[in-house]
């Protein structure tokens, strides 16, 4: 408390992902003081790139589409630098006499996801990571923030793009009465939960063109092959994402035997001679919104600005999660004046 004079920041982001990143940008742009807080090791969140081995993988979002004018006019500049490809159009089921559906393009981003988060950061001034922020409190001075390492800090306004639940254990824990409405509609967001596995592959996969599959309302969702992709030269690993009732029914499961179980799957895609030289698993609390807020954010009834954002808020996907940023962006310079 007693640091009040020393403000950190006009505004404080919790949250590097897409949607905290690129409200940053909005405001660092008309000339605010931000500072990006985020619990990870890097910046991304959910748009997520991990080494295997001598390879890389995506394992959280796979690609992206759009659907929105303002969000395609930005996907269009990345694709221009060479940041992000039109990867496909569409992805079989795997069944042996499917084509790959025909639909929108599906981007996906050179040397992974997380590469596209990193490019979004580039310009901002103060991005802190490996932060775990335990408690936001605010009154009508501004808000304290406490890290899990006791140390604080300070801000004028707060924008909040974790996954909502963990965005009220935030508030909750400081003690920041949301008002019942807010809690209310807050409390009715809720996510899917997603297993995911990466296997690293001696050998050839044999996913069809261009790399994998994907299906509906089944144990396993995806299974797709990183290296064509584009993204591991050196390597095939595989991402192999479950779907909501397998995750859900396996989720406290011991993580040999989920592995498992997707690598079952995984068997009628590699040839008899290949090996297995490693498995990780990665459980995602909150991959996706499964009922989400009708505006691009909330904002929320609180003694000091605070706007709640991500893909829960208009969203879902890659392109809610921008597109809320970016108008909790505009919103907040807004309201700062
Ligand atoms: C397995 C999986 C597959 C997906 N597939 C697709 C797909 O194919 N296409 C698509 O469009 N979308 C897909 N998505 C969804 C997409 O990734 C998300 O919609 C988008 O990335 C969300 O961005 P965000 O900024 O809203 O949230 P996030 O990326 O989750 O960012 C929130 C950030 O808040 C941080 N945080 C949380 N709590 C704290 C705290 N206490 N202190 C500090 N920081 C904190 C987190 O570390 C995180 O970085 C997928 C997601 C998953 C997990």
């Amino acid at each position: 408390m007693s640091d009040r004079e020393n403000l950190t920041a006009e505004v404080i982001i919790i949250g590097a992902g897409i949607a905290g990143l690129t409200a940053a940008n909005e405001l660092e742009s008309a000339g605010k003081r931000v500072t990006v807080i985020d619990k990870g090791r890097s910046v991304g969140g959910r748009l997520a790139t991990r080494r295997v081995g001598p390879g890389v993988a995506d394992h959280g979002a796979q690609f992206f589409t759009v659907r929105e004018a303002e969000f395609q006019e930005k996907v269009d500049n990345w694709v221009r630098s060479g940041l992000v490809f039109e990867w496909s159009k569409g992805f079989s089921d795997g069944s042996l006499l499917a084509e790959p559906a025909e639909g929108n393009p599906r981007y996906a981003t050179r040397g992974g996801m997380n590469a596209l988060a990193k490019r979004i950061a580039e310009p901002l001034q103060d991005v802190r990571v490996n932060t775990r922020i335990v408690t936001a409190t605010c009154d009508e001075k501004g808000w304290i923030f406490q890290d899990s390492e006791g140390d604080i800090y300070t801000s004028n306004a707060l924008i909040i793009t974790a996954p909502v639940p963990q965005s009220m254990a935030i508030l909750d824990a400081g003690a920041t009465a949301l008002s019942d409405k807010d809690f209310e509609q807050l409390a009715r967001i809720t996510y899917a939960e997603c297993l995911c596995g990466l296997f690293w592959v001696e050998g050839r996969a044999t996913l069809p063109s261009p790399g994998a599959i994907q299906r509906r309302n089944a144990n396993v969702i995806w299974v797709g092959d990183n290296q064509q992709k584009g993204i591991s030269k050196d390597a095939t690993l595989i991402t192999l994402q479950a779907g909501e009732q397998f995750s859900r029914q396996m989720w406290t499961a011991p993580d040999e035997r989920i592995l498992n179980s997707l690598q079952t799957e995984l068997q009628i895609f590699i040839t008899d001679d290949t090996e297995i030289k490693e498995r990780q698993l990665k459980r995602w609390r909150y991959s996706r919104p499964l009922v989400t807020y009708p505006d691009r954010y909330m904002h929320a009834q609180a003694e000091a600005p605070l706007l709640l954002a991500g893909d829960a808020f208009g969203g879902p996907r890659v392109e809610g999660a921008y597109l809320s940023g970016l108008y909790t962006g505009k919103k907040m310079v807004e309201m700062l004046g």
